[in-house]
């Protein structure tokens, strides 16, 4: 350490918001380059590599062949499939000197399909699996929490080419079993969950989540088994109400209600029910949205659902891909005049589509189901308004929030709420890319058919960021076994020159027992910081030489619980291997 490129810090990084973070700087393992840019100091370079080292392992145990793309890339392939500007602001463009358009690859389907494309044309050259392990650059809206969420980060991305649907299938679950092994390996508390296949298309898609409350994904989990992503959650549709009978909807004077708590309030005093009091599920809520596609135009959405749930952005998002949500201004209103911002109903919507605004209403609004809601007049609601017989909408949209008591989908109980960290993705992508940029092959009856992909990710700057989230104290990181920077943590506690010496003498025998050693042998340093460094560091063994030296003894702690115990110096390698 007298030598090691390391400066520990004592304040936490102005502007680190997690755990990982602020520890991933002060132990001196990252150093921020620009916003969500960073540079990769020998600790963390060696974590780094240690991660590598695993994700590599596992993908050559299922016979996926490594190889390396270019971070820059021609803007063609990324044209043909939509990308280039589906993309959007997400996407780094550059020029070069002659003004042609190229990309830092985000993600490289286009690349590898391209690449198969080149060199096979027969059924007998799949199935195929290629990765690598390749820094990406997305310029993320909200870069967060270092490297969790990094504008440069490295991926292993792979990509799977099969002839059939059977083939796909059998390279995804390859995929999966690997991801689980990688996953247990980074001693990473996870759950896979069902994920949505968003701008990507294809079918079958699960996430790996590390299980953190830092995570900024939400997903659900059920007492039967069900799990998702939040986004991907579907709801629970209840049956069509016959609505013959069903009162006729009457508007009312409901001043000063612009907000459904105002108005549950008023319906209560002014329209008491015989059988319950009014609750905010019994009120429909419209809400107005701006959508910005990527070619940059922009169209209006309009979403009805009940008054007791917000829309949910990630759902929403999720929903309009690759369009962006924007909020509905006060300009958007004024060039919408029949748009009574706090009392717009379904049917100025629906109905009489006076405005021409997509209106898309939530799976619960089913037909025959009555609800109090605007009456496109300040002031003004209307009660018993039915689905169906009184308005109508364009589609339904899953937008709402999910909440923790919510039934499953799958009938298997009510959904619990956790949040995570996206970790892994596994898509069956299907033809898409491969149909996009004519990647065909011959099959056995010599006809051509268009090869079938699939698509996994890991995150693997991410990953050393989430272990830390799992794996920390008040006093520093805990790294696991596999992804320590090194194997002891020794630390010279005394300034005699017996100690310096058959500690120098131990970290040599240790090193040639191929057990790695960082010797804290800074000359200048009392042994409280030299040990407060060691705890922050995060190396799982730590070896004081100290005084016991003189009995032939060094103290060998556990860096996770604790636990100190003495070791003879003789020992001492059998003791650790
Ligand atoms: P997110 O939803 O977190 O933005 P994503 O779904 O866009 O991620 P994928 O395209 O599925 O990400 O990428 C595969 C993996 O790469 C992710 O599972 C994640 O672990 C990692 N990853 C994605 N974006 C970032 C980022 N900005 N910084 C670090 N790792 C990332
Ligand atoms: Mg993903």
């Amino acid at each position: 350490m007298s030598r090691l490129f390391l400066r520990t810090l004592r304040d936490d990084p102005a502007d680190a918001e997690v755990p990982s973070h602020r520890l991933l700087v002060r132990a001196g393992y990252v150093r921020r380059a620009a916003p969500g840019i960073y540079s990769w100091l020998p600790l963390g370079w060696r974590v780094l590599r240690n991660v590598e080292k695993i994700v590599r392992e596992e993908m050559d145990a299922i016979g996926a062949q490594e190889v390396h793309f270019p971070a820059i890339l021609p803007r063609e392939p990324y044209e043909a499939t939509g990308r280039w500007t589906e993309y959007g602001d997400n996407l780094f463009r550059l020029k070069d000197r002659k003004g042609g358009d190229y990309l830092l690859g985000p993600t490289h389907e286009e690349m590898f399909t391209l690449l198969v494309k080149d060199l096979y044309a027969s059924y007998k050259d799949l199935p195929l699996n290629l990765y690598q392990i390749q820094t990406k650059y997305r310029d993320e809206q909200r870069p967060r929490a270092g490297i969790l969420r990094g504008r440069e980060f490295v991926m292993k991305d792979s990509y799977s080419f099969d002839v059939d649907d059977a083939g796909l299938e059998a390279a995804y679950e390859l995929h999966r079993q690997a991801y689980i092994k990688i996953f247990t390996r980074l001693g990473l508390d996870y759950v896979i969950v069902k994920a949505t296949s968003g701008a990507m298309g294809g079918s079958a898609s699960e996430e790996f989540l590390a299980i953190a409350e830092n995570g900024e994904d939400t997903f659900v989990r059920s007492p039967g088994g069900y799990a998702a992503n939040v986004e991907a959650v579907s709801t629970v549709v209840p049956e069509a109400i016959p609505y013959e009978d069903a009162p006729a909807a009457h508007a009312e004077q409901t001043p000063d209600t612009p907000t459904i708590a105002t108005l549950v309030d008023h319906l209560n005093e002014a329209f008491p029910r015989d059988d319950r009091a009014w609750t905010a599920a019994d009120t429909l809520k419209n809400v107005l949205v701006m959508l910005r596609n990527p070619d940059g135009t922009r169209e209006p959405l309009a979403i009805g659902l009940p008054g007791d749930r917000d829309v949910d952005e990630k759902r929403l998002a999720a929903q309009v891909e690759p369009a962006e949500v924007e909020p509905f201004e006060a300009k958007d209103f004024a060039a919408y005049p029949d748009l009574k911002k706090g009392y717009i109903g379904p049917r100025v919507l629906g109905l009489e589509n006076a405005t021409g605004i997509r209106y898309l209403t939530d799976p619960r609004v089913v037909a025959g189901s009555r609800w109090v809601t605007g009456a496109d007049v300040d002031g003004s609601h209307v009660i018993d308004l039915t689905a169906e017989r009184d308005f109508v909408c364009d589609g339904r949209i899953e937008a709402a929030e999910v909440r923790a008591g919510d039934p499953a989908p799958d009938g298997s109980g009510p959904l619990e709420l956790a949040r995570g960290i996206e970790m892994g993705h596994i898509f069956q992508l299907g033809r898409k890319y491969a149909e996009a940029l004519d990647l065909k092959v011959l099959d056995e009856n010599g006809k051509l058919v268009t090869v079938t992909m699939g698509s996994y990710g890991v995150g693997v700057s991410r990953a050393v960021a989430a272990v830390v989230e799992n794996a920390h104290d008040e006093l520093g990181i805990i790294w696991p076994k596999e992804l320590s920077p090194f194997d002891v943590h020794l630390v010279i506690a005394g300034k005699d020159d017996a100690i310096k010496a058959a500690a120098e003498q131990l970290a040599q025998e240790l090193d040639d027992a191929g057990i790695s050693v960082l010797l804290d042998d800074r000359p200048k340093v009392s042994p409280g910081v030299k040990f407060k460094d060691a705890e922050l560091i995060g190396v799982p063994t730590i070896v004081v030489a100290g005084r016991g030296i003189a009995d032939g003894v060094v103290e060998v702690k556990n860096r996770a619980t604790g636990d100190k115990q003495d070791v003879p110096l003789a020992d001492l390698v059998e003791h650790l291997a």
